[in-house]
């Protein structure tokens, strides 16, 4: 895949300008020449191959040759909700995410959670996301939600209650060591694969009973991966990844 970068400013005229960590990476790393070809990006979902036409040390002009509509999406709209790990496992989780084509990674705020996810948070997050979609050929960013409790989240999301949604064709599953249900179990009787999937993921700590309960009376279904404990971003991209190529038939 040639080099690809990303633009912030939604890619609409003739030219576009590539500024700060994007300018530095193509003018200082990549050392390009004007004339040179690169795929540009700006997450609506196109991709652009665009010409060098003027390079300056902290931005660069590029013409806009081509527009291609190219979708890497897939075709299953997946909230992945966690209760974030630290440090560098944050970074992992949000490449390993948006490589699977997840479309929303919501963080948690849980009983036990040990990481913060503040809003400096939430924008390292976003940064890592651009990372990898320029690496994976994602033309469309996976969204970074702002922290929310887990009660709200569990059941601001419980829309069968309310409207005439079967709960399999929204399905809302919590990863629990001791959940009822395997995930396979869960995964055989989708049948049509539906439009929309939640999935949520404790923190090192777990869920607390009272969480699971919460998750119980909003109608999500409870799933274990097994026999072994995984870590936080472990589990989350185990359980990402099997509902992905379930929903993708890959
Ligand atoms: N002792 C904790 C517990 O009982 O939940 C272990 C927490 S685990 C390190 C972190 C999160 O990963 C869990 O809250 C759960 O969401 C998920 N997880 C890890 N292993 C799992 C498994 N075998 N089955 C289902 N979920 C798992």
């Amino acid at each position: 895949m040639a080099d690809r970068y990303f633009s912030a400013q939604p890619v609409s005229a003739d030219f576009v300008v590539l500024e700060d960590n994007e300018a530095r990476h193509l003018v200082r790393v990549m050392r390009a020449e004007p004339g040179d070809e690169v795929i540009v990006f700006d997450g609506s979902g196109a991709e652009f191959v665009c010409e060098v036409v003027e390079l300056m040390r902290n931005s660069a002009r590029l013409a806009v040759r081509e527009r291609h509509e190219v979708n890497r999406e897939l075709p299953v709209s997946i909230t992945a909700a966690v209760s974030l790990p630290k440090g560098d496992r944050q970074r992992w989780l949000v490449e390993k995410l948006t490589e699977l084509g997840i479309f929303r990674l919501q963080p948690l705020r849980t009983e036990r959670g040990v990481a913060q996810p503040s809003d400096k948070v939430v924008d390292r997050l976003r940064r890592y996301v651009i990372e990898a979609s320029k690496q994976c050929g994602r033309n469309k960013l996976m969204e970074i939600a702002s922290a929310t409790d887990w009660s709200d989240f569990a059941q601001r999301t419980n829309i069968t209650q309310e409207s005439s949604v079967e709960v399999n064709a929204h399905p809302r599953l919590l990863a629990h060591p001791d959940g009822a249900d395997s995930l396979c179990e869960t995964l055989t009787p989708m049948g049509q694969v539906p439009s929309e999937i939640h999935i949520a993921i404790g923190p090192e700590g777990g869920f607390s009973a009272l969480e699971v309960d919460i998750a119980c009376k909003n109608d999500w279904r409870v799933v274990q991966l097994g026999p072994r404990i995984l870590r936080v971003e472990t589990a989350a991209v185990a359980i990402a990844s099997a509902l992905a190529l379930a929903a993708s038939g890959d």
